[in-house]
């Protein structure tokens, strides 16, 4: 099949005030790709998502999800076309539950959420063991496991992760990329923002430099990795 166009951004501006912070960003993810966002910190990655996910409304620019132009919409309304976002800090629910947590994912498709809950308790294992637990109690990489689970639970077209790993313990990093390459697997469509750029890169098909709020490179996976100067700077190769 041709590549099909599943987010489209063009020449996104958003600023906080009267200072710019994303210059005119132009992306794609095509269905069932995995699309990996690297930069250093203050480039603009969690602005950018949060502009995706209508968190942060952009001055100029669109933001087309399989034709629909998500970018004048309301956050609820953004998901219920089916762009989620887990957020960075994975934002978790401490006082609730582990599975009541679960069930506020599936707030556009109530009558969907027992089946769904299900269906994330295979995935992850652990939070099933843990379904009845307070969130809070839950290590850092269950409960990125835990908004994982929740975003999951309104069956997106796409997902963005912003910092999955963050703060992870590296065996937890490395259960976190088994079950991100799992949904690829599955043909799910990711973008991800994630410190850990080799990790990122093992795993996507194509990647993105964002620098000062612009796009500066793009390239298959294999060819952003390969570049020398993009690996001293986001690698951490010598
Ligand atoms: P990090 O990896 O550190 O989260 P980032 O690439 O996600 O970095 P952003 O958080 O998008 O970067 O920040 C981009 C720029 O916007 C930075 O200069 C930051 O200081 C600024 N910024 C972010 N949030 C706000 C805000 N709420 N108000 C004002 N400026 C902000």
């Amino acid at each position: 099949d041709p590549p099909r166009e599943m987010l489209g951004v063009g020449a996104l501006v958003a600023s906080y005030g009267a200072e710019p912070v994303l210059h005119g960003v132009d992306l794609q993810v095509q269905k069932g790709e995995v699309v990996a966002l690297l930069g250093a910190n203050g480039a603009g990655k969690s602005t950018l998502m949060r502009a995706l996910s209508g968190l942060h409304r952009p001055v100029q620019g669109g933001i087309h999800l399989e034709g629909t132009e998500l970018s004048q919409l309301a956050a609820e309304l953004v998901v219920r076309r089916g762009l989620v976002l887990v957020p960075e800090g994975r934002q978790v629910f401490p006082e609730l539950s582990v599975r009541e947590n679960i069930r506020l994912g599936a707030f556009t498709q109530p009558d969907e959420r027992e089946p769904r809950v299900e269906e994330m308790f295979h995935r992850f294992p652990r939070l099933r063991e843990r379904q009845h637990q307070r969130a809070g109690l839950l290590s850092g990489g269950e409960q990125q496991m835990l908004a994982i689970a929740r975003g999951l639970m309104s069956r997106p077209r796409i997902l963005l992760l912003d910092e999955p790993s963050l703060g992870l313990a590296p065996k937890l990093i490395a259960e976190l990329f088994a079950a991100l390459d799992a949904l690829r697997e599955e043909g799910m469509t990711v973008l991800l923002v994630d410190q850990m750029a080799s990790l990122a890169l093992a795993l996507a098909d194509r990647a993105y430099v964002i620098e000062g709020g612009r796009i500066v490179a793009q390239g298959t996976a294999a060819e952003i990795a390969q570049d020398d100067a993009l690996a001293r700077t986001y690698l951490g190769v010598q």
